[in-house]
Parts: structure tokens; sequence; C-alpha cells
């Protein structure tokens, strides 16, 4: 039988390859439900091609758009439409690709109606990952996380027994070798110059100032259950070493692979099984060669430090730091600051929050509103 899958956020860059995985793997998978946000265009095509029972797209106006050229099709939009999607019967697993908070509540109904999640989305983990979790072990349900280091260590960890350290790799990102004066001048094209990944836009920023290794090292805590002391991150440009897991016996299990996003999507799909699927060309040893490792760099990516710090403080501070830093990289992405200011804003934004102790997600969303209010005036000021 073919596995019921649902995919939010399909037109985007986890989304597309999601469904590159899905292409090759057609005998397992059948497709129930696919959701956009605003590009039309691309998610036309995939309605024609995937022939989804159900669908969501961001705007009210877009729907109705669909709803005349697909009349046989479930049309939804908005927040509503993605919770929509979550409580849909036959569906047994949900890729979240969407990106930003609206990953969220579709996640924990998803959780609540007993299917295993396809986690790409980082900040369901980020904002609430005390009570995902929970929920997901309550409801017995599996969390497969997508994003390449997780699904590592996923693969690494031997049911967590005995583990002394995870280490999570960075490539280090465009700035990893420039110095201060070239990063305060750092221009939209240079930031989004990734050396080695193709990810959506936010994403990549985030892989500029280390701010998405900070985000992953609390998602890591979150996922396995680690302190974050026990969470290493090492610089490896050559991103052929995914993620590593270090036991109490000495030994290191690394998980290496070509970097591609489809590999770890595809696991997460077809977990616990290994399947030949769209990566076919063997990993090459000797045309890799080498396999660098540095220190991170603290004060020249100060991002870093503070995920650890806000990670460690707990509350809703992971709440705070991420919503500032999504407002101030929309508006780099914009022109409206400079690169540096990412960071400066961010930290500006934290150091005058107070965090509320076991929030709920009501709670969490209402903080990550009001924190994006204060980030978008403190932008303003930046600006002028
Ligand atoms: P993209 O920006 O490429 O895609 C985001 C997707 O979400 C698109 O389908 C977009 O629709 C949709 N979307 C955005 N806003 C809304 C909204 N308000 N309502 C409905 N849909 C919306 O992001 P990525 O694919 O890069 O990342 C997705 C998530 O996965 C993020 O949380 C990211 O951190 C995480 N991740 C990504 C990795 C990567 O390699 N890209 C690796 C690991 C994690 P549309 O384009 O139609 O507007
Ligand atoms: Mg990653």
């Amino acid at each position: 039988m073919k596995e019921k899958i649902a995919i939010l956020g399909s037109t985007g860059s986890i989304g597309t390859q999601a469904l590159e995985v899905i292409d090759k793997l057609s005998d397992k998978f059948e497709i129930v439900a696919l959701s956009a946000g605003s590009n039309l265009e691309l998610f036309e095509k995939q309605i024609e091609k995937y022939q989804p029972k159900y669908v969501s797209v961001k705007k009210d106006s877009d729907a109705c758009e669909l709803k005349s050229k697909f009349p046989n099709i479930d049309v939804m939009f908005g927040d509503v439409g993605l919770v929509s999607i979550a409580n849909i019967k036959e569906v047994q697993m949900l890729l979240v690709a969407v990106s930003g908070k609206i990953g969220l509540k579709p996640t924990i109904q998803a959780i609540k109606n007993k299917k295993d999640i396809a986690l790409a989305n980082k900040e369901t983990l980020v904002m609430a990952g005390d009570i995902v979790m929970k929920l997901a072990k309550d409801n017995g349900v599996k969390i497969l996380p997508v994003d390449s280091e997780h699904s590592a260590i996923f693969q690494c960890i031997n049911n967590g027994k005995n583990v002394k350290h995870l280490v999570i790799t960075a490539s280090g990102g465009p700035f990893r070798n420039s110095t201060k004066q070239e990063m305060e001048n750092a221009n939209l094209d240079e930031a989004l110059a990734h050396p080695r990944w193709n990810m959506g836009k936010k994403i990549t920023v985030d892989s500029a100032t280390l701010m998405n290794k900070g985000l992953e090292v609390i998602e890591a805590h979150h996922l396995f259950d680690f302190a974050y002391d026990d969470i290493k991150v090492v610089i490896h440009p050559q991103s052929y070493i995914h993620s590593a897991v270090e036991f109490a016996d000495g030994s290191v299990i690394a998980q290496i692979g070509i970097p591609s996003m489809h590999i770890p999507i595809q696991y997460a799909l077809t977990y616990p099984d290994r399947v030949e699927g769209i990566e076919t060309e063997s990993f090459d040893f000797v045309k890799a060669s080498k396999f660098e490792f540095y220190e991170p760099d603290y004060e020249k990516f100060p991002s870093l430090k503070l995920a650890f710090e806000v990670g460690k403080l707990g509350g809703t501070y992971p709440v705070c730091m991420n919503a500032a830093n999504e407002e101030a990289v929309f508006a780099f992405l914009d022109k409206k600051i400079k690169y540096l200011d990412i960071y400066k804003i961010t930290k500006q934004v934290f150091d005058s929050y107070k965090s509320i102790e076991n929030a709920s997600i009501e709670q969490i969303l209402e903080e990550d509103e009001k924190i994006r209010i204060q980030t978008r005036k403190l932008i303003d000021e930046y600006k002028d």
C-alpha cells in the first residue's frame, strides 16, 4: 500500500526537492494534499501533475482562482487551510516544509491526529520544542528530521544509548574567511552566495551569520533531548560530514554523503527503510579527498553564541531571538539594513526582553507577534 502524504510548502526549496524524491518513489507514496504560499504559477503545475485531493494557498483570492480552475479539488487558504490539511483523515505523514512560524500549528494538529511528521520547518522546535516533543511522545508520533544535520545525528545515534556528545557540522558560509571590514560592507548577493547548499533566501542568510547553526543547536537539543553543553559545533567547509555522534567509549559515528537535501528528505519519508532513489552516484572518497575541520569563530559570528545562550535560558527567549532575527533578515533582504545590523538588532531586542516560563502555544504566538512589532520599529531607526 502506498503511504499517503501531505506536503506543506510544496513550492519551496525543500518542497520541490521532496517532490523530486517522490517522483522516483511513486510506487511508495501518494500525494493527498499540497500547500503553497503565493507561487501560483508553479503550484498549478504541481496540482496538474500530482492531482492532490486537497490544496491550500496563502490568500483567499488565490484560493478562488484555483477553485475556478480545479473545481474537483478541495481548495483552502491561510493558516486555517494548513491546519485543515493536518486534519485530513487519510493523510499518514505530513511533511512540514513551510518557512516560518506558520509551521507550528499544523504540526501540532497533525501530532494530535497521530500522523508522523517529516519536519523541515525549524521554527516549530525553536519556538515550541518542549511542547511539540512532549506531545509527540504522548501520542506515539515520530518526528523525523529533514534538516541534514539532524537527519545525520538521527542516523548515527543508535537510540541515544551511551552518547557523550552530538557534533553538528557547519560549512561556515560565504564569510568564513572574510574580515570584519569585508562583512561590514557585505551586500545581499555576497550573503546569498552559499558555498555548498542551494536553499531558500532566509535560511541562506542565516547560514552566512551562523544563526542557522544556532537554530539547529536548539532543534538538536529538543529532538535528541541533549543538554546544550553536550552539543558541539564544528566548521567543516566541505559539508561531506553532515554531523556526528561521539559515544562514551570514544567511538565517533558520522554520517557522510554529498551535500544534497534529497538524501535527508528521502530518509525521513522512507524511514526506517533505505531505498534506491534520486541520488544514485556513489560517494567518491578520493574525489572528495579533503575533510577539514575548524573551531567556529564566536567573535566573528556572535549569532551562534547568542543561540547557545538563548537555548540555555529557555522559556520564550528562543521565540524572541527567532522572531527578531527573522524580521532583521527580511529587512536585510529588502535592503533596508546592513548585513551586520542583523545581529545588532536581534541582540538589542533580546537584551530588552523578559521571557515567559511554561508558555502555551497561544502565548508563544502572541510573544512572537509582539517581538516582531518591536523589531520592525527598531529596524526603522536603523534605516534612518
Ligand atoms: P522556501 O522559502 O524555499 O519555501 C517556503 C515554502 O513555504 C514555500 O512553499 C512557500 O510558498 C511557503 N510559504 C511561505 N510563507 C507562507 C505562508 N504565509 N502561507 C503558506 N505558505 C507559505 O524555504 P525552504 O524550503 O528553504 O525552507 C523551508 C523550511 O525548512 C524552513 O523552516 C527552513 O529553515 C527549513 N530547512 C530548509 C532547508 C533547505 O535546504 N532549504 C534545510 C533544512 C531546513 P510560496 O513559495 O508559494 O510563496
Ligand atoms: Mg541544516
